[in-house]
């Protein structure tokens, strides 16, 4: 039997997730959830998906709208085995009693702290830890490049200290209130947050970060410095990050010197929504200063932990036990093929 799974939040990482989910052949998509009518409903009615209220007070609203509704979120949690909560930052933990009450396995995300499931994942570093697991987050947009680009780097050679700056966009595409416009924000609360995240994945790493907001939607930039207890060179390091699973490094031949050039690239190929679910790192920028390695990575925030939700769902119910074939499985599912 295929293990069923609802989406509760169908906003910008909820529908990559419910897509994502549809394209699988072992698990299968019972529905999404919206709070209120409107036109991700309305698509989400297009595609056929399932849709429920998340708010079980708010299914008049649906009623007197045009966008269909099956039921309310208990109906929708009442014919699976996974909730995907996808809602708000601080609403997932919210929503755990719930999920407890209906004994349902649940993911959070990001957004919600590390004690919500007691256990933060990502699949490069902890798949097994997740199988037969009742509750995970798969960690941020933010931590799971990090995560994903240490990740062999940490397993081959001994890092002394990770140095990271994090710079972020503004707001995702779709969200017109959000800022700066004209400014560049530092976070002043230091070190930000970021790094003590990627210790809740990889306890062992020493890793210190720092963030600003800047006025672009479409992709942060993380500047990398690692120190070595030893001089290594560029060659061992490229050969690690070309081994590692959803990560692309980009020729400097290609001319490709922006994330802008970046999202043309996800355009051009086709990619739904432009989404970029592997971590772009410049390979000219790879470079040395005795045991100090610097580089440049990008993140496509909107979608680049997309592919670890559903690894995570495999773990949970044990239909995979090796973590490169869940990859493998899932990439080829989402037809996730390296971009360039
Ligand atoms: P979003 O605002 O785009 O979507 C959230 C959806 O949940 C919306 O459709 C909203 O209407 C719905 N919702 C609101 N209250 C709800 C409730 N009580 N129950 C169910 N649904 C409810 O948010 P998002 O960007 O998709 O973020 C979702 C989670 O993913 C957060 O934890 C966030 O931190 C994390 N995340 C976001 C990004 C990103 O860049 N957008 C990247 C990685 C992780």
């Amino acid at each position: 039997m295929k293990p069923k799974v609802a989406v509760n939040g169908y906003g910008t990482i909820g529908k990559r997730v419910a897509d994502a989910v549809q394209m699988q052949d072992d698990i299968e998509l019972t529905g999404v959830t919206k709070t209120h009518p409107d036109y991700e409903g309305k698509i989400a009615n297009e595609n056929s998906y399932g849709l429920y209220s998340a708010i079980p007070e708010k299914v008049s609203d649906f009623k007197e709208s045009e966008v269909e509704i099956q039921g309310d979120i208990h109906d929708l949690l009442g014919k699976s085995d996974i909730v995907v909560d996808c809602s708000p930052g601080g609403i997932g933990a919210k929503n755990k009693e719930l999920y407890e009450k209906k004994d349902i396995k649940a993911i959070f995300q990001g957004g919600e702290d590390h004690e919500v499931a007691g256990f933060s994942f990502n699949t490069l570093v902890n798949y097994e830890e997740a199988i037969d697991r009742d509750f995970l987050r798969v960690v941020s947009c933010n931590t799971t490049a990090l995560c994903r680009t240490l990740s062999g780097i940490h397993k081959n050679f001994e890092i002394e200290k990770v140095r990271a700056t994090m710079i972020r966009r503004g707001g995702d595409p779709n969200q017109d209130s959000r800022g700066p416009l004209n400014a560049i924000i530092p976070k002043l609360e230091v070190p930000s947050h970021h790094g003590h995240d990627v210790q809740t994945v990889i306890p062992s790493i020493e890793i210190e970060t720092l963030a600003v907001k800047v006025p672009t939607t479409i992709m942060h930039l993380h500047a990398i410095n690692i120190e070595f207890d030893k001089n290594l060179n560029e060659e061992e390091i490229i050969s690690i990050l070309e081994e590692t699973p959803r990560v692309s490094l980009i020729d400097e031949g290609l001319e490709i010197d922006s994330t802008s050039q970046l999202i043309e690239v996800a355009r051009d190929k086709g990619r739904k929504r432009n989404d970029l679910m592997e971590i772009p790192i410049w390979k000219e920028a790879i470079g040395f200063e005795e045991n100090e390695l610097s580089f440049f990575q990008a993140v496509h925030q909107e979608s680049d932990v997309v592919p670890e939700n559903i690894d995570a769902i495999r773990a949970m119910f044990d239909l995979e036990r090796d973590y490169e074939r869940a990859i493998e499985k899932t990439n080829k599912n989402i037809k996730l093929k390296k971009i360039l």
